[in-house]
């Protein structure tokens, strides 16, 4: 009997290729123009835009730099339309509104694409397209009436497949068809996670990691910031804290759901493993209820296989119950070793919508809902125009959603394990 544990690290594939550095936090100013809470994609973003518009910019970041879920997802971008679906968004929010969501979300892609390519950021971008297997015969059926309506709507480019068609895209017969998209791409999460904080360092930003903001206090014009390592004044500051979002800022952390979200890494396979179970090598997802995403590393030499677990900040079991998902979709790596067994947190909204604006005079964007390394990107990028000043450049269809909270939720989400055993039974008997 093998152990495929036996060498498992318990980190990030990524950081293997983009280290985490031990940095010692610069002294903090007395005075900035605007100060960041959080240093992942959010935070960068935004501070990109404002640094290079002459503005003093300090980002601070409680843990060191890229501690949250930016160097550690799964690094697949694309459109990430709606949970409950196109039609869905529409039903709420009315042709207009939610037809401007859909086709701004398209562009998100594109939105990375160019940004990376204007910073010259080496982060393995690849347009893949990707795969989305349908666990059963009525989950096709409802993909079909859904990419009938997106391409009406949007103008995206994605296609039925067939089940007979479906091994040309992954080496599986757990699928009864799929849909493949053109516009998603991958990146190397780490790399590009490097090459934002290169971009902003280089624009005058000063990156303060080990530096928790402890509390946040309007004062005149501005605010007075209270960080583990001294206080400092802010004429503006941005809350981009999203699945770490915490108890400073009681009224957004009453409006996020924290869900951990976990990755396992293979060992390199051999070539013909990886031709036979990822032929097309795109980015790869399901319609199980237990949400599972998977991809090749950008090498193209292992799989990463990632989803919602029960086994909280356990990397050791949460492997296990990875390793099983991954089975049920590969029966033919059973003996592949795993090689990484990582996590990090997302933020779940309670409208499925990523949220950005202003409360209370303070900036703030988050609210991913799992789907942030392009969306991350592009709101960060908007918040920074909207601190600006400049509306137009600032301007989102995702302006102005009203960000709900619920009854008796403060910011502990006790009830994701039932939801998500319920979720697990579900897929077992069939439902
Ligand atoms: C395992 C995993 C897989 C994922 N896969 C994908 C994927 O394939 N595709 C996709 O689109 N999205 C994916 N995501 C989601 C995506 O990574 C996030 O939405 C995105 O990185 C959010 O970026 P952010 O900058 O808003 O937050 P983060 O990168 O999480 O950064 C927030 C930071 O705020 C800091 N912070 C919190 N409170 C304070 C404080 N008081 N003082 C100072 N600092 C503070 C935290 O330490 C943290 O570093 C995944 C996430 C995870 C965890």
């Amino acid at each position: 009997m093998i152990d495929v544990f036996a060498d498992m690290r318990v980190k990030p594939y990524w950081w293997e290729a983009a280290p985490r550095r031990d940095e010692v936090a610069p002294e903090l100013p007395s005075e900035v123009d605007v100060l960041i809470v959080g240093a992942g994609y959010s935070g960068l973003c935004t501070a990109r835009v404002l640094a290079k518009a002459g503005h003093s910019v300090v980002i601070c970041e409680k843990d060191f730099t890229g501690y949250g879920a930016s160097t550690r997802n799964g690094g697949m971008l694309g459109p990430s339309f709606h949970t409950l679906g196109t039609r869905g968004l529409t039903a709420i929010y009315g042709e207009e509104h939610a037809h401007r969501m859909l086709m701004e979300s398209v562009g998100f892609v594109d939105f990375v694409r160019d940004l990376v390519t204007e910073e010259n950021i080496s982060c393995d971008f690849q347009r893949t397209g990707r795969f989305r297997g349908a666990a059963k015969p009525k989950h096709y059926d409802v993909m079909a009436r859904e990419l009938e309506y997106q391409i009406k709507v949007t103008g995206i480019k994605g296609e039925l497949v067939s089940k007979e068609d479906v091994r040309s895209e992954i080496g599986t017969d757990r699928f009864c068809g799929g849909i493949r998209y053109d516009v998603d791409a991958g990146v190397h999460p780490g790399k590009y996670h490097d090459g934002l904080v290169q971009v902003v360092r280089e624009a005058g930003v000063i990156l303060s990691p080990h530096t928790e903001v402890t509390n946040i206090k309007s004062s005149g014009t501005g605010y007075r910031v209270a960080t583990s390592r001294g206080s400092l004044r802010a004429a503006q500051v941005a809350v981009c804290t999203n699945g770490y979002t915490g108890k400073i800022t009681p009224w957004l952390r009453r409006r996020v759901i924290p869900i951990r979200s976990s990755i396992i890494a293979t060992e390199e396979l051999d070539t013909e493993v990886m031709q036979q179970v990822m032929p097309a090598r795109r980015m790869y997802g399901d319609s199980r209820r237990v949400h599972a995403y998977y991809r090749p590393s950008p090498d193209g030499r292992r799989i990463l296989f990632g989803g919602r677990t029960t086994s909280g900040d356990e990397p050791c079991r949460s492997a296990k119950q990875l390793r099983a998902s991954m089975l049920d979709v590969f029966p033919a790596l059973d003996r592949v070793q795993i090689s990484h067994s990582w996590s990090g947190l997302i933020a779940y909204t309670f409208d499925h919508l990523p949220h950005l604006g202003q409360h209370n005079g303070l900036w703030f964007s988050m609210g991913y809902c799992g789907s942030g390394v392009a969306r991350s990107s592009y709101f960060g990028t908007k918040l920074g125009y909207k601190m600006l000043g400049d509306a137009e450049n600032g301007r989102t269809a995702y302006d102005a959603l009203a960000m709900r909270a619920k009854p008796l939720y403060t910011g502990n989400p006790w009830f994701m394990p039932v939801v998500l055993e319920y979720h697990r039974l579900m897929d077992r008997i069939g439902f």
